[in-house]
């Protein structure tokens, strides 16, 4: 058997039959079925690679300017004597491109498998070379050359449980004796043995699975499988050779068929239409024909790891497709009730995980701070807070951002129309309660006043209208109101030199004033202020303000604020020498300050005027851009949590829907991992697209810490491959897509445009879908 094996020279070919399911019509069969009959199609059209070994491809290719990239395999063999059959396992060797290239050929046992017209190259190649090498031996012997050339049928097919590509070689495919040459070659004790796929075809094999497997015969009624057919084909023409971009016209048709809410030309989600697809495809190619009944068996007191199998079992007697092979996965879901504490496990399959962002229950919030002490200016702040948090949380997250001292405290209110709307002074009080167009202030105090009535100053301005010629001046509020804690009220003085204090920080700076009244004494502002004198206004009083402070220094003497309290009656001027009437049980009154047109110059009251809301969703430019791992998200995802109110579950013990607490464990993952970050929020008034910055894994995505279930068997790592992008916002925006091609070499797709990508480039916050294969432990 050994002799007709030429063992000092690796000459030998193999016929790779590639083709999956021979007894399903493959795809080329369909170019062209009118101009033969179907048995014709299977022969001529039948996709064939052949294995050659390496040496031979490289040497054809030295002639060839642009090399063609490969993908290296590693081949696991496994010669099964009792099946009379040889099974190779091609294991993808995920190194990178730089350091597959280096290794190139290194192993004495390299093949490549390459398309059929390589392989008549490299076939010319041989025969040349052994036809020079033959005229110099000078014999000829015809039969040796042809022993060295054989042809043996080798299957190949794609294994879902191992994520890898069986080459299968059996005897019933083959005669004895080339059976036997072949255990020779790929006998498992042999060295390490190397395939390389130059042909491009292996990468493509899951989605050739898919074209070559409509499920024609027995897809759902009115489906008939032309979703799969129509996906199939599409998938066709972009890999047709020499491919140019594809208008996905026929496909977009049939989709709208099945699913019209994708008709039309609006934009749709992405995900949406992912879930939509990989549903239609699972049903058009389920090999399941009949889907059995299953019982659900009360499984209480079982171990996990059996229901979950036999949830799984039951999930396959219903469920067969590729799709369910390479992209479900299966969650453990616990329910606990919270009042009986009964306990419900259930194993669901899973397609795609949808992962919260941390925004969905994180908010932003704008306050402004407002110091009391005389020197600093309102700042705003903004910070996140937990959305279902309490004041004492944004007090809390306030109070670092500002850098509260230990002797200050915050006072929040709401401002509305010039006053204090509501003081938030119930620590317990929801967040809920503050709506994104509130405008909030945080007063800091100092602590050791919190005894003391606050003070609440409303600043009124003169305002002129003109009707008839009758020039009318009122007084209108302006302003956000300030505020101070006093202890003394036994003279009006006091009021007046704790909002001389609070005013401080707004006065003009002093060259700025100067100029200004330099203008003045030319202009008309003086005779303004003689007109002021004038108004008519009951809350006007001619009262002195100079005269009873004289004692005061110059600051105050030029100071012409009147000072009037409001109580439920009538405005009282506050006299500065008497003192002021309010009773001693009082916590809060409010203090109206009259501004002569004078102070508006001498302060800069656009800093008092100016305050921002809450949080204000804009339509072009983006939010503080927020940043969180993937991990973050998966932690957030996998929290337990109550079930919302209007999501009860039913406890079957005590008989009544209850608000249980739900906990998701990942148990089973896919091969193919889809995740989808939660950027669009919807409720009843709003939508809303998160702009979070999701720093996710591209090579070493570990999810060993987030699986209850350990199978040594697979590994928990995976690689991304792809992504989703929008950009935009919600009503439009625009879809792109980062690919990665083999090696690490990523394009973007553009609409019709592709475009190199360098790795680092493909982060950003417009990733909207992730796609992650299993690979082999790091
Ligand atoms: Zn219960």
């Amino acid at each position: 058997m050994d002799d007709s094996f030429s063992s000092e020279d690796d000459d030998h070919l193999f016929d790779l039959d590639y083709h999956p399911y021979a007894r399903k019509r493959p795809l080329s069969s369909r170019l062209d079925r009118d101009e033969h009959d179907e048995t014709d199609d299977e022969e001529t059209n039948r996709q064939k690679l052949y294995l050659v070994p390496y040496r031979w491809w490289k040497e054809t290719q030295r002639s060839v300017a642009d090399q063609i990239g490969g993908i290296l395999y590693t081949v696991l063999s496994n010669d099964n004597y009792a099946d009379s059959q040889i099974v190779l396992e091609l294991r993808k060797e995920e190194s990178s491109g730089d350091r597959v290239k280096a290794e190139e050929g290194v192993s004495g046992r390299a093949y490549a498998l390459v398309n059929e017209a390589l392989w008549l190259q490299t076939l010319k190649w041989h025969n040349d070379s052994k036809a020079s090498e033959n005229d110099a031996r000078n014999h000829i012997v015809a039969e040796d050359q042809s022993q060295e050339v054989f042809l043996l049928q080798i299957r190949l097919s794609f294994s879902p449980e191992t994520n890898s590509l069986l080459v299968k070689i059996s005897l019933k495919d083959n005669t004895v004796n080339l059976y036997q040459r072949a255990c020779c070659i790929f006998s498992s004790e042999s060295e390490l043995l190397q395939i390389w796929d130059f042909s491009g075809q292996t990468s493509q094999f899951v989605m050739n699975e898919i074209i070559n497997l409509p499920n024609i015969s027995s897809g759902k009624p009115g489906k008939e499988g032309e979703l799969a057919l129509a996906f199939g084909e599409l998938l066709r023409k972009l890999w047709a050779p020499g491919a140019v971009p594809v208008a996905p016209r026929m496909f977009k048709c049939k989709l709208a068929k099945f699913a019209p809410q994708f008709s039309g030309y609006n934009q749709h989600d992405s995900q949406e239409f992912l879930a939509f697809l990989l549903d239609g495809l699972h049903e058009d190619l389920n090999r399941v024909k009949c889907k059995p009944y299953i019982e659900a068996k009360d499984a209480e007191g079982c171990p996990d790891e059996e229901v979950a199998d036999e949830y799984w079992r039951n999930h396959l007697a219903r469920n067969d497709s590729i799709i369910v092979d390479v992209c479900q996965g299966q969650y453990r879901s616990t329910l606990v009730c919270p009042v009986c504490k009964k306990v419900s496990v259930t194993f669901d399959p899973f397609m795609y995980v949808t992962l919260p962002l941390p925004s969905t229950t994180m908010r932003t919030m704008t306050l402004t701070v407002f110091s009391t002490d005389g020197i600093m200016l309102p700042t705003p702040f903004t910070i996140a807070v937990p959305k279902c948090g309490r004041l004492k949380d944004l007090i809390d997250t306030l109070s670092v951002a500002c850098s509260l001292r230990n002797d200050e405290t915050l006072l929040v209110a709401e401002i509305y129309k010039n006053q204090i709307f509501r003081l938030l002074d119930e620590p317990s009080d929801s967040l809920a309660l503050i709506r994104d167009d509130d405008k909030l202030v945080a007063y800091r105090l100092p602590k050791v006043s919190e005894t003391y009535p606050l003070v609440v100053f409303l600043h009124q301005q003169v305002e002129r209208s003109y009707s008839f010629g009758v020039v009318a001046s009122n007084w209108k509020p302006f302003g956000v109101p300030l505020v101070a804690r006093i202890q003394d009220l036994s003279s009006g003085s006091e009021i007046r030199n704790q909002f001389l204090k609070l005013l401080c920080p707004f006065l003009m700076p002093v060259e700025d004033v100067v100029n200004d009244y330099d203008g003045n004494e030319t202009g008309n502002t003086v005779n303004e202020n003689s007109k002021m004198e004038d108004i008519v206004s009951p809350l006007v009083s001619d009262s002195d303000v100079g005269s009873d402070s004289g004692a005061e220094n110059d600051f105050r003497l030029n100071t012409d604020f009147k000072f009037y309290l409001i109580n439920k009656l009538e405005p009282l001027e506050i006299k500065m020498n008497k003192p002021v009437s309010i009773s001693r049980f009082t916590k809060k009154f409010d203090v109206s300050v009259h501004w002569s047109e004078k102070m508006m110059e001498k302060y800069d009251t656009c800093l008092l005027s100016s305050l921002p809301e809450v949080f204000k969703p804009q339509l072009f430019t983006r939010r503080p851009q927020e940043s969180i791992s993937l991990n973050k998200c998966l932690e957030g995802f996998l929290q337990e949590e109550p079930l919302g109110p209007d999501d009860m579950w039913y406890c079957p013990r005590c008989k009544k829907p209850r608000q249980a607490n739900k906990k998701l464990d990942l148990w089973r993952l896919p091969e193919i991992l889809v995740i989808h970050l939660k950027r669009f929020s919807y409720n009843r008034f709003f939508k809303n697209k998160l702009e979070t910055f999701v720093d996710f894994p591209i090579h070493d995505l570990n999810l060993s810490n987030y699986i209850s279930h350990i199978d040594s068997q697979l590994s928990n790592c995976y690689q991304l491959y792809a992504i989703s992008n929008h950009y935009g916002g919600m009503g439009g925006g625009h879809y792109t897509a980062f690919v990665d091609h083999g090696h690490s070499r990523w394009f973007e797709f553009d609409d019709d445009k592709v475009f190199a990508v360098s790795e680092d480039r493909i982060k950003s916050s417009a990733a909207y879908v992730l796609f992650y294969r299993r690979v082999r432990e790091a």
